[in-house]
């Protein structure tokens, strides 16, 4: 496809401006810059070339409301449209942040009522709604942590993860100054304990664990990592950015975890991908509430109000309030499935998890065979030892029968990794064709090997150089800018 600077003429505009009737000045010659700048050299093209053209490429996008999407760990579910009509209401788009408390209230009320909510759900004493992702709610998190032990007087310096974590999690350790210890994981792809039991001293902040972890799988012993850690003061930190898999059934809060970071972008329903704006809240127990970030959308009398007098507090970890519109969309999104939808969507994605893992078992290896969570984790072993197939080429040949392929090569502790997480919008029919097509792949793999890895064959464009995109991005049109 043809760049808009290639379908550019000089002199074409999308706008017709009428004939001037008072003398022409050159701008330049009133203020000492030039305000339209000459070198920067924009396409000239006639409006309905532009629509044309960005109406092409947004057909060659894909996304949930495209096609099924059941990217592992990202919990692509399909976003209602409730949500943006919601979140569209002049009241809330035209609102400034700072505009006076007393002309607020509504949003400031839906905020304070979001904390409670996220709070009652995930059983914590509350909620800073601040963080603009997940990563960054871990960051928050482990900030909230280390401040209790500054307080305290106490110098930690270690945080353990275990293996099965997601990528994240060690990075947030290591900004805020920790040093990661990992843990191993046991033939269940649970923590191993025993291990977690060596590694647990008065030197360690705490433990981060991904629960359902990474592989798709509930921790059984979390009780008894609740109590090796707590027994030597340390925090237990949850990764909760696969909350679809519980919210309603389990409240981490009464499992024994001192702080969640949740992803609202991911289980609360909100358009994510491409780093487009997200949401991390960050919840904790009562002992860690003084240092969460400030300001804090309070309620006096009948009326709501934010509060800076918070001498513990970690201060502010994003402009303003945090993504407001990502929360408006999770707010309506809660409201609108209520305390049994809520708990019924995290019922049907497990369901759905379950469904494609048995129905794909015979045909693809299973990291682990036991009843999985939101996602079952396979491993393409099997088509890389009997046709030198690998888990890459069967993600390529995805795309040709229109499906956006599951994680790949994640979690790191399964080789050839194929990650599948169908969540609980989908329907029998639409896992029972993506099933179908899996094992259409299996058998390609086995009897046609050649196509599979040459796959894919049907897209504008085949096998990119996903290095070279992100060490060497050219982001310029050749010749200009
Ligand atoms: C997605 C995810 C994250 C990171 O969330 P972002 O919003 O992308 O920063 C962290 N942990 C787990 C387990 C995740 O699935």
């Amino acid at each position: 496809m043809e760049l808009i600077f290639e379908k550019s003429r000089p002199g074409r505009s999308a706008t017709t401006i009428p004939r001037s009737d008072v003398p022409e000045v050159a701008i330049g010659s009133i203020i000492d810059r030039n305000l339209l700048r000459e070198e920067v050299d924009l396409p000239e093209v006639a409006e309905v070339d532009l629509i044309r053209h960005y109406t092409q490429l947004s057909k060659r996008n894909f996304g949930v409301d495209v096609g099924f999407y059941p990217l592992g760990s990202c919990t692509m579910k399909y976003n209602p449209k409730i949500n943006e009509d919601i979140s569209r209401l002049p009241g809330f788009t035209s609102l400034h942040p700072y505009a006076p408390v007393e002309f607020s209230q509504g949003s400031l009320q839906l905020l304070y009522e979001m904390r409670q909510y996220l709070s009652e759900i995930f059983g914590m004493a509350d909620f800073a709604l601040q963080p603009a992702a997940g990563a960054h709610g871990e960051l928050t998190g482990i900030m909230v942590i280390k401040k209790f032990f500054e307080k305290k007087g106490e110098r930690r310096s270690h945080i353990l993860i275990p293996d099965a974590a997601h990528g994240t999690n060690p990075a947030s350790g290591a900004l805020c100054g920790y040093q990661v210890v990992t843990v191993r994981s046991n033939s269940e792809g649970g923590v191993d304990i025993d291990h977690l039991r060596e590694l647990m001293t008065e030197d360690v902040a705490g433990l981060m664990l991904t629960n359902p972890n990474t592989l798709g799988l509930f921790e059984r012993n979390i009780e008894q990592v609740a109590e090796i850690i707590h027994s030597r003061g340390g925090f237990l930190y949850c990764d909760g950015a696969n909350a679809n898999a519980f919210m309603g059934k389990t409240r981490p809060g009464d499992l024994g975890f001192d702080v969640i970071q949740l992803n609202l972008h991911k289980t609360f329903s909100t358009p994510h991908g491409c780093g487009g704006p997200g949401s991390g809240p960050v919840g904790v127990g009562k002992k860690l509430v003084p240092h969460l970030p400030i300001p804090r959308v309070v309620k006096r009398g009948g009326s709501y109000d934010w509060d800076y007098d918070c001498p513990d507090s970690i201060g502010r970890v994003r402009a303003f309030y945090g993504n407001f519109n990502v929360m408006v969309k999770a707010y309506t999104y809660i409201r609108s499935l209520g305390p049994d939808g809520l708990k019924r969507a995290s019922e049907i994605a497990v369901l759905n998890a379950n469904y494609i893992k048995e129905r794909l078992k015979p045909y693809y290896d299973l990291a682990y065979d036991r009843v999985c969570m939101h996602e079952c984790v396979f491993s393409g072993k099997r088509q890389v030892k009997e046709s030198g197939v690998h888990t890459s080429d069967i993600a390529k040949r995805l795309l040709d029968y229109g499906y956006h392929p599951p994680t790949i090569y994640f979690p790191m502790i399964v080789p050839e990794a194929i990650m599948i997480e169908p969540n609980e919008t989908e329907s029998k029919e639409t896992l029972d064709a993506f099933c179908d097509t899996m094992i259409a792949i299996a058998h390609e793999a086995k009897e046609n090997p050649d196509l599979v890895r040459s796959a894919p064959l049907t897209t504008p464009v085949r096998r990119l150089d996903d290095v070279k995109a992100a060490r060497e991005p050219d982001v310029c049109w050749k010749g200009r800018m």
